[in-house]
């Protein structure tokens, strides 16, 4: 019996229930890669961050017991984020697209989309914490992307390039074209994002780009291929610069809304400024994520940009 006789909606169900558990065990990475002295294994035990009482398994079951718990700690009834079951409900949900998207049958495809998913969604987290995004994630995706093509040239099997070096003259994709596409998007990815850096250091004498960013649409271009790499960086560009702009909103009616308080009149234009200054700072890294995830999902779909 192959995967495609199974009830419709079953594998990917069966997958996304998974994909909860390993969403909890994101959660423990986000948590401890931007921390030193911890690590995905050290300590064994899940603990609350609050009172460092060990969690047993009840506490530990996806969604369920932060539901029951009410978002609090057992022993000490400290609240616990709202973020720990989104995580976990967002990995669910990714990955029960990457089956539906894929198709259950062709599950080589999927099972490499989920993994590349649950990374983004931990650089994306980790960046929104500390403004960083773990090397464990962004090298290791740098190693993966090249022998996941050569195992599974479906990858790259969208990608122009892949299919004018595969040997196949209907345009399907080899293991040859897949891994060189996916290296000429390593190098593009990279390549982009450091001539941007360079170029934005010598316009405004600032570093612009963090080098966390360069590794992570360097690993997402080993997925997705040399012009995937150039879209997801475009359509990462564009959302940010809307949430930028939003971002720069919410600083200025802050600084309003604070002067108003005071009783004392501020200028429009400090206020401006004010926003300008303090709504810069975006991580880039959950945008990037974003555009990745998009093209690898979307390829496909995307191509009415070009065509
Ligand atoms: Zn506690």
């Amino acid at each position: 019996m192959s995967l495609s006789e199974l009830p419709p909606g079953s594998v990917a169900l069966a997958w996304a229930l998974l994909g909860l558990m390993v969403g909890s065990f994101l959660n423990v990475c986000i948590y401890r890669l931007p921390r030193e002295g911890m690590s995905v294994s050290r300590p064994r035990r899940s603990q609350c961050p609050a009172c460092g009482t060990e969690l047993g398994w009840v506490e530990n079951i996806p969604l369920l017991s932060w539901i029951v718990q009410a978002g609090r700690c057992r022993t000490c009834s400290a609240r616990i984020s709202l973020r720990y079951p989104l995580v976990e409900a967002s990995n669910a949900g990714l990955w029960y697209m990457a089956v539906t998207l894929a198709g259950p049958a062709d599950w080589p495809l999927w099972l490499c989309w989920s993994v590349v998913l649950s990374g983004l969604l931990v650089a994306t987290m980790v960046d929104f914490d500390c403004f960083q995004i773990p090397d464990e994630v962004s090298l290791g995706g740098c190693v993966l992307a090249p022998l996941a093509c050569l195992c599974v040239p479906g990858l790259q099997g969208e990608t122009l390039l892949a299919q004018f070096l595969s040997a196949d003259p209907l345009g399907g994709v080899d293991r040859v074209g897949a891994l060189l596409s996916s290296f000429a998007g390593m190098g593009v990815g990279a390549g982009v994002l450091l001539l941007i850096g360079a170029l934005g250091k010598r316009i405004y004498g600032a570093e612009a780009m963090g080098l966390g960013d360069v590794k992570l649409l360097a690993a997402g271009g080993g997925f997705i291929g040399p012009g995937g790499a150039l879209v997801a960086l475009a359509l990462a560009a564009l959302v940010a610069s809307v949430f930028g702009l939003l971002n720069m909103l919410r600083f200025f009616i802050l600084s309003r809304s604070r002067a108003r308080g005071r009783g004392r009149s501020v200028g429009i234009r400090r206020s401006l400024r004010v926003a300008r200054l303090a709504g810069r700072y975006l991580p880039f890294g959950p945008f990037l994520g974003l555009g990745i995830g998009i093209v690898l999902l979307a390829w496909d779909d995307l191509s009415f940009l070009w065509l």
